[in-house]
C-alpha cells in the first residue's frame, strides 16, 4: 500500500463497520481506537507482526479454494464440512460410506490422509509493486507490458520458492494498484480427523444454501503433519503432528447478539472496484448465461443420474458445484437489482468524474484511464458468447476437458518454464498430475456425452465472427442432431483419454506424441487447447491495459473517498470486522441472527436434505445439551449471522472474537448478500457461520470424542479454554 494511502487510513475510518476484506498491512494502518472501539481486544500487532510474519493471521490457512485455521498447538485445523469433501470422498466406498456415516479418528493412527491435500501458512508479504513496474521496458505495447509483469512475477516467485517446502505468488490488487509477494509454508501431509455425517455437515442441502435459517454443521477437523524435524514432507508413517505457533482456542462461551467478530481467510474474487459499464455486463450477460448454461448441464446430468446409480455417484461432486454456481448466479441477479448496485456504481463514478474535472490536469491521466478502460470493455463484449462458452467449457464435458488439460499442458511444457502460463509450470506438476488421477472418480460418460453434445450445439448457433475452431472443425459449421450425437459416440468409443493409466501416460508427452495417438477425443482437445490458447492471449493483453490503466483511476477513486477502501478480494489473506446481528430480508420479515438444535429438529422431515441422523437426533430430542446450553436462548446453538464482509473462498475461515477464540467458522452468505460481491450493502450484509458450540456438543454429547477435546482443552461438563496466544 503506498504512504499517501497510509496517511489516509490513519485519519479516517471504514465507510461502514463492517465493510472491507482488509488485507495484514491495511489492518496495521487502521485506526487503533477504531479497532479498539469495535470491539479488538487484543493490540493490532498481535493480529500480525509483518516483519516476523507472525500473529493470529498466522495461524489462518489456505487450503485451497477454502480457509481453515489452527485450533491447537498440535496441529489440528477446523474448516468446512464442504471444505474437507474432498478427502471425505476419497476414503468412501459403499463398504465403508464415510460421506453418510462421517468420521471420528479416535487415535493418530486412524487419521486419514488426503492424497493431493495441502495448507498454506502464511509468512510474509512483501509489496512489490516497484519491482514489477519496474520491469516494464518504456514503450511496450500492452501484450509486452502483460509479459513482463508475468515474467517479473515468476522471477519473484521462482526467487521466493528457493527455500524448502515454501509456496509462493505475486498477487495483484485490483487490476495493479499494488503487487504483494505472498510467501507461505506448504504443509503437504493433510489428513482427516472429524467429519460429521452429510446430513449434519451439508443439513439443509441446496434447498437452504446461500440462504437464512440455517441449520447447518458445516465443520470438519483435520490435522498437518511434517517430518519428526518439523520441517514439511509428503504423507509418511513417520510423520508428527504439525507444531502450530499460532492458534485460534476455541471460545466456549460463544456469541451473543451484537457480539464483536473477525473473520479471517483467503476470499476468492470480489468485484467492486470494476467500472459500472463492466459490472452492468455481468448483470445483462454474464450471470444469465451461467443460469442458462449451467442450468442445463444440471438438467442433463440430473436426467443420466436417474437411470444409474452408479453414475449418480460419479457426477454428485459435479454436480453439486454446478448447483452451488447457479444459485449463486441467481442471488448475484436477484442483488444487484434488488441493490440497483450497478445504478449506485455510476452514480459513484460520476461523481469521481466530476470531482476529478474540477481538479484540473492533476487527475487528467485518471480521466483518460477511465475512457480507454471503458473502450477495452467495448471491444471485450463484441466476443462476449464465445469467449464465455470458451471458458466455461471445463466445467461442462469433463472428457473434452481432460483431453485439453492434457493437450495444453504438453503444448506448455514444449516452452522453457518461465515462458509457460502460470498454472503449467513445472511447481505445479504434481498438482495437476493429482487432478487428472482424482478426475477418474468423477466421470460417468453418459452424462458427459449429453453434456457435450448441448455444448457443441451452442457453439455451432454462434454468430461466424465469434466461432469456435475446434468445434466447426470436428463437428461442422451447423446442427445436426444426429451427425452430432453419431460423432459423439465415435469420439467416446475410441478414446483412451477416460481411462486413468493411458491419461496420466499422456500427462507427460509431447504434442507429436499426443497427435501419433490418433485418439479421436484427445484430437478435438488438442484443438480446442489452441482455441483456448489464442483467447488467453487476447485476455493476457487486455490485462496488460488493465495494469496501465487501472491504477491511474483508482488513484483518483480513492483521493476522492477520502477514506480507507479494501481492495477487492484475490484470494490473498484478509480480515473482516463484524457484529453479530439479524436483518430484514424483505418488508415485513425479520429474521433473528441465532438458530437453534430445536429449529434443526423442527426442520427434520426425514428425508433429503432435512435428514438429521438417528443418535443426534435421539440426543437433541431428549435435550441432552450438556454445557453447550446458550444461557439466552435455553438451547444449543447451531448457525449465527454477523455483517462480516465474505465472499467465496472465506468458507471454512475461523470466526473470532476480540479476544482471539474461535466463536465460528463461516460458511456461507445469506440470498440477499450474494451480490455485495459488487457492493457492500450493511442492511442486508450478512455471513453464515456455525456455532463452535454446535461443534462442541456434537463431539462431547454425539461422538463421545473425549480425546479429540481433551487435545482442544476442551474438558467435557466444565468447558476450559486457554489463554489466547
Ligand atoms: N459458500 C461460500 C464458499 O464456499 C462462501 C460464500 O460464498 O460466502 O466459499
Amino acid at each position: 500500500m503506498k504512504k499517501t494511502l497510509l496517511l489516509l487510513c490513519l485519519v479516517a475510518a471504514p465507510a461502514f463497520a463492517g465493510e472491507g476484506k482488509w488485507t495484514p498491512q491495511q489492518v496495521l494502518e487502521l485506526s487503533p481506537a477504531w479497532l479498539k472501539a469495535q470491539g479488538l481486544k487484543l493490540p493490532p500487532n498481535k493480529l500480525w507482526d509483518p516483519k516476523r510474519g507472525t500473529g493470529l493471521l498466522a495461524g489462518t490457512v489456505n487450503t485451497g479454494g477454502c480457509s481453515g485455521s489452527f485450533i491447537s498447538a498440535t496441529g489440528l485445523i477446523i474448516t468446512n464440512h464442504h471444505c474437507a469433501f474432498g478427502i471425505i470422498q476419497e476414503h468412501s466406498s459403499p463398504q465403508r460410506d464415510l460421506i453418510t456415516g462421517g468420521f471420528l479418528a479416535k487415535a493418530g493412527a486412524e487419521e486419514l490422509p488426503g492424497k493431493g491435500s495441502r495448507v498454506q501458512v502464511p509468512r510474509a508479504f512483501t509489496d512489490v509493486t516497484a519491482k514489477i513496474n519496474a520491469a516494464v521496458p518504456p514503450g511496450a505495447d500492452d501484450l509486452a507490458r502483460y509479459k513482463a509483469v508475468d515474467r517479473k512475477q515468476k522471477e519473484l516467485v521462482a526467487e521466493c520458492e528457493k527455500r524448502p517446502a515454501t509456496r509462493c505468488q505475486v498477487a495483484t490488487f485490483d487490476g495493479g494498484v499494488n503487487y504483494t509477494l505472498v510467501d507461505a509454508v506448504e504443509l503437504q501431509d493433510v489428513r482427516l480427523v472429524y467429519a460429521p455425517p452429510r446430513a449434519v455437515g451439508e443439513y439443509g442441502g441446496e434447498e437452504d444454501n446461500w440462504s437464512w435459517p440455517r441449520h447447518t454443521g458445516d465443520f470438519a477437523i483435520i490435522r498437518a503433519y511434517t517430518a519428526p524435524d518439523g520441517s514439511s514432507a509428503a504423507y509418511s508413517e513417520k510423520n508428527v503432528p504439525y507444531k502450530a505457533e499460532f492458534f485460534f482456542p476455541l471460545s466456549t462461551q460463544g456469541v451473543k447478539p451484537g457480539d464483536f467478530v473477525m473473520v479471517l481467510g483467503y476470499p476468492g474474487m470480489t468485484y467492486r472496484t470494476l467500472l459500472a459499464d463492466e459490472m452492468a455486463e455481468r448483470q445483462a450477460r454474464y450471470y444469465p448465461r451461467i443460469r442458462d448454461v449451467l442450468g442445463e448441464a444440471i438438467s442433463l446430468l440430473e436426467a443420466a443420474g436417474e437411470k444409474d446409480p452408479a453414475g449418480k455417484i460419479a457426477v454428485a461432486s459435479q454436480l453439486k458445484s454446478l448447483h452451488n454456481v447457479y444459485k449463486n448466479a441467481g442471488g448475484q441477479l436477484a442483488g444487484m437489482r434488488r441493490g440497483q448496485l450497478v445504478e449506485k456504481q455510476r452514480a459513484a463514478e460520476d461523481a469521481v468524474v466530476g470531482w476529478a474535472q474540477k481538479g484540473g490536469a492533476k487527475w487528467s491521466d485518471a480521466l483518460k484511464a477511465r475512457d480507454a478502460l471503458l473502450t477495452e470493455q467495448q471491444a471485450s463484449a463484441k466476443t462476449f458468447e464465445r469467449d464465455f462458452l470458451l471458458g466455461v467449457s471445463g466445467r461442462l464435458a469433463q472428457g473434452p476437458a481432460l483431453a485439453t488439460r492434457v493437450a495444453r499442458l504438453s503444448m506448455e511444457r514444449a516452452k522453457p518454464d518461465l515462458e509457460r502460463r502460470p498454472e503449467y509450470m513445472d511447481r505445479e506438476l504434481p498438482r495437476i498430475k493429482d487432478s487428472l488421477e482424482r478426475a477418474q472418480k468423477n466421470l460417468f460418460p453418459a452424462a458427459d456425452k449429453a453434456l457435450l453434445h448441448a455444448f457443441v450445439k451452442r457453439a455451432q448457433a454462434l454468430r461466424p465472427d465469434e466461432r469456435i475452431q475446434a468445434v466447426d472443425t470436428h463437428f461442422g459449421k451447423s446442427y445436426v442432431e444426429k451427425d452430432v450425437t453419431a460423432k459423439i459416440d465415435a469420439l467416446y468409443a475410441n478414446t483412451k483419454v477416460l481411462t486413468q493409466a493411458e491419461r496420466m501416460k499422456m500427462a507427460g508427452e509431447t504434442p507429436a506424441q499426443l497427435t501419433a495417438r490418433k485418439d479421436p477425443l484427445l484430437a478435438f482437445g488438442m484443438d480446442l487447447a489452441k482455441d483456448q490458447a489464442a483467447l488467453d492471449e487476447v485476455r493476457d493483453r487486455r490485462q496488460g491495459a488493465a495494469s496501465r490503466l487501472r491504477p491511474a483511476w483508482r488513484a483518483a477513486v480513492m483521493a476522492q473517498a477520502g477514506k480507507p477502501i479494501a481492495p477487492d478480494a484475490n484470494s490473498t489473506l484478509r480480515v473482516s470486522f463484524g457484529k453479530v446481528q439479524g436483518y430484514t430480508p424483505r418488508d415485513g420479515a425479520v429474521y433473528l441472527p441465532q438458530t437453534t438444535l430445536t429449529g434443526m429438529l423442527q426442520k427434520h422431515t426425514g428425508e433429503e436434505p432435512f435428514n438429521a441422523p438417528p443418535k443426534l437426533r435421539a440426543t437433541a430430542e431428549a435435550k441432552k445439551f450438556g454445557p453447550w446450553v446458550d444461557p439466552r436462548l435455553k438451547d444449543v446453538p447451531v448457525d449465527f449471522l454477523s455483517d462480516a464482509d465474505t465472499t467465496g473462498g472465506n468458507s471454512g475461515s475461523p470466526t473470532v472474537n476480540g479476544k482471539g477464540e474461535l466463536v465460528g467458522v463461516n460458511f456461507d452468505r445469506v440470498w440477499e448478500n450474494v451480490a455485495n460481491d459488487f457492493g457492500y450493502n450493511p442492511d442486508v450484509a450478512r455471513n453464515v457461520n456455525v456455532d463452535v458450540r454446535y461443534l462442541l456438543w456434537n463431539l462431547d454429547q454425539v461422538e463421545d470424542a473425549d480425546a479429540l477435546l481433551r487435545e482442544l482443552n476442551v474438558r467435557k461438563g466444565s468447558p476450559v479454554v486457554k489463554e489466547a496466544r
